[in-house]
Parts: C-alpha cells; sequence; structure tokens
C-alpha cells in the first residue's frame, strides 16, 4: 500500500513568471489528496513557490553533500530546506554526467539531505548502450545499491528509474521492461534492507505524460512519477496525476 508519488523536475527550466503554474499546480494537488503531489524546482523559485504550493510540496533538484564550506556556487540541504524544499532529488543522470557525480557522490548527498530533514529521490538509469547490451537490470541494481545511502528508510527515500535514452526523447521503455526493471530494483532492495524494500516507493521517469502515464502507472511495482517536460504547465501535469 504504497501511497502514489507524482513529481514534476522544472531542471533549469523557470522564472518568477511561473509561479502561477506552481499555484495551479499545488491547486491540482490539493484536488487529489490520495497521490503525494511535489514539484522539484529550480532553488531560486524555492521560498517564493512556498506560498504558492497548494496541496503540493516543494523540492529541490540537488543538494551538496557537506553542511557548509568553501563550495562556491553549491547549495547545502539546510539552505534549501530553509527556502521551504521537503524533498530534494540526488543522483539526477544529468548531474552524474554533467557534474561527473559518482555513486558514492550521490549516496553522501542523500545523506546530508536526510540530515537537514529532507526527504530524497534518488535517481537511477541506464543508457542505451547498457539496454542494447541487455545489461540494463544488472547495471541499474548495481548502480542503486552503490547509490543507497545507509539508513535508507521508506519513510524518507524514493527511487526513480529514469532510463537516459527516454529522458526529453519522447521514447519510453516497453511496459514489460519496466515491469522487469521495476521488479529487480525492489529485489535488489529487500537485499539491502529487507522488508522495508516492500515499503520503499520506485517512480519512472521519463518522458512520461498524460498519455502513456496510466499506463506506466498500472505497473505493479510502479509507484509513481518523476516528471520533466509534462510538469511545467498545470495543463500538462493535470493528467498524470489524475492517472495515477
Ligand atoms: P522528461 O519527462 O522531460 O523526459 O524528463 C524526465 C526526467 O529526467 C525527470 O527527472
Amino acid at each position: 500500500d504504497r501511497r502514489k508519488l507524482v513529481v514534476g523536475n522544472w531542471k533549469m527550466n523557470g522564472l518568477m513568471a511561473q509561479l502561477g503554474e506552481v499555484a495551479a499546480i499545488g491547486a491540482l494537488a490539493a484536488d487529489h489528496g490520495d497521490v503525494e503531489v511535489g514539484l522539484c524546482l529550480p532553488a531560486t523559485l524555492i521560498a517564493a513557490a512556498d506560498g504558492q504550493k497548494g496541496g503540493a510540496f516543494i523540492g529541490a533538484q540537488d543538494c551538496h553533500m557537506q553542511g557548509n564550506g568553501a563550495h562556491t556556487g553549491c547549495l547545502s540541504a539546510a539552505m534549501l530546506a530553509e527556502a521551504g524544499a521537503s524533498w530534494t532529488i540526488v543522483g539526477h543522470s544529468e548531474r552524474r554526467q554533467d557534474q561527473g557525480e559518482s555513486d558514492a557522490d550521490v549516496a553522501a548527498k542523500a545523506m546530508a539531505a536526510r540530515a537537514a530533514g529532507l526527504n530524497v529521490i534518488l535517481c537511477v538509469g541506464e543508457s542505451l548502450d547498457v539496454r542494447d547490451a541487455g545489461d540494463a537490470e544488472a547495471v541499474v541494481s548495481a548502480q542503486l545499491l552503490a547509490s543507497l545511502p545507509d539508513g535508507a528508510s521508506a519513510d524518507w527515500l524514493a527511487v526513480a528509474y529514469e532510463p537516459i535514452w527516454a529522458i526529453g526523447t519522447g521514447r519510453i521503455p516497453t511496459m514489460e521492461a519496466v515491469a522487469t526493471m521495476h521488479a529487480a530494483l525492489r529485489a535488489a532492495l529487500a537485499s539491502r534492507i529487507g522488508g522495508e524494500a516492500g515499503a520503499m516507493r520506485i517512480l519512472y521517469g521519463g518522458s512520461m505524460n498524460g498519455e502513456n502515464a496510466a499506463e506506466l502507472l498500472g505497473i505493479a511495482d510502479v509507484d509513481g512519477g518523476l516528471v520533466g517536460g509534462a510538469s511545467l504547465t498545470a495543463a500538462k501535469f493535470a493528467p498524470i496525476v489524475a492517472a495515477a
């Protein structure tokens, strides 16, 4: 009985002019109390969005692994929490690629987030080469276990499976492939955290939209979605929340 979790990731999109969309998504969330809805916003919008969030939570997209110090341009989990974030993404593939974040970095960031009271969405996913080689389940399971922080619990951590080749491309895996991956990830979690794995939410992300959401969210081990492009407006996000 895992409550569905549907989260928008705005990535590097959004100025104050888009706060109306935050408010509209917050109203949408309030109308769907059965679903946990959130928006992971650019850090510059978090404080302003806090007053517009309605039934949604506001999250960040990354945090630093250290509590403070000489790290120009970076933001600590405590800073994000103070601004109004209650969750943060860690380990998104765009950061693993663009910022060279390792599995160990991701685990450390998750621990730092937890220490500051933030809930965590930990992202994993395979490249197209790995998918084509037939290794996706093994590679992503290993990535998850290497990125999982000590003490990971369903109370504060959710996993997002995001195949890199499905992000922003309009391509998604077959429903069978998604089901197989999510079952493999839950088994990997069980090998580390035992029965707690049954309570942990595993989200799907990558080109989720109003057309494919119902089918994706109907898969047994798919407990929600992490949505990029289709979370930027309430009009596009609404059918996904409604499908959850
Ligand atoms: P899209 O929904 O735009 O494919 O992005 C998915 C994603 O990366 C969410 O974190």
